[in-house]
C-alpha cells in the first residue's frame, strides 16, 4: 500500500492509460457536467467524496493505481486523494491499491495540452482509453519519422491516425 501520495503530468499519464490496472478518478463537481472528462474516469464529486468511499473501492476492485484530478489539482484532488489513501489505510479488507497519485495541473491542464478528452454523459464513462493511446504512439512515431524525412511513412501514418481519430470522436459525439 501507498505510504503517501504522488504526483504525475498529464505527459506520464497518457501512455500509462493502456494499463488496465490503472483508474482516473475525477473529483470535480458540477463541472464535470458542463466541461470535457479524461476518457474512462470515474467520477466521484469532491462535495460528496467522504460519503463514497465504499463504492469507489468497489467500483475500482483489482486496480493497482489511482490517479485523482479536479480541475486544478490544487485543493480538491490532493485532498480526495489523501482521505482515500486514509480511508485504505483504515479499512481491514485487503486492497490491490499499491499507489494513489494526483495529475498535476488536473484536467484543466490536461485540456490546455491539446490530450484527447471525452465528451459522453456516459457515468463512468466507457473506456476508450485505447484510442487515445493509440493517437498519443502515432504523434510520437510521426515526431520521430519526421527526423529521417521518410514521407511515405508520414503518408502511412496520416491514414491510420485519421482512422484513430474517427474512432475517438465517434465515442466522443
Ligand atoms: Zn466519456
Amino acid at each position: 500500500m501507498a505510504r503517501g501520495v504522488s504526483y504525475i503530468s498529464a505527459a506520464q499519464l497518457v501512455p500509462m492509460l493502456r494499463d488496465p490496472r490503472i483508474a482516473v478518478v475525477d473529483v470535480r463537481d458540477e463541472e464535470r457536467i458542463y466541461d470535457a472528462h479524461i476518457a474512462g474516469s470515474h467520477h466521484y464529486a469532491s462535495d460528496s467524496f467522504g460519503e463514497r468511499l465504499p463504492e469507489l473501492a468497489q467500483a475500482t476492485k483489482g486496480k493497482e493505481t489511482l490517479v485523482f484530478h479536479c480541475a486544478l489539482s490544487k485543493v480538491r484532488g490532493p485532498s480526495c486523494a489523501q482521505m482515500y489513501l486514509d480511508y485504505l489505510s483504515e479499512a481491514d479488507e485487503d486492497s490491490d491499491v499499491k499507489n494513489i497519485i494526483v495529475l498535476e495541473r488536473g484536467f484543466n491542464g490536461w485540456e490546455l495540452s491539446g490530450r484527447p478528452v471525452c465528451r459522453c454523459k456516459d457515468a463512468p464513462c466507457k473506456d476508450y482509453r485505447v484510442a487515445i493511446y493509440a493517437l498519443w504512439s502515432l504523434q510520437h512515431i510521426k515526431n520521430r519519422v519526421s527526423h529521417f524525412g521518410g514521407s511515405a511513412i508520414m503518408l502511412l501514418c496520416g491514414s491510420i491516425n485519421s482512422v484513430a481519430v474517427n474512432i475517438t470522436s465517434r465515442h466522443v459525439n
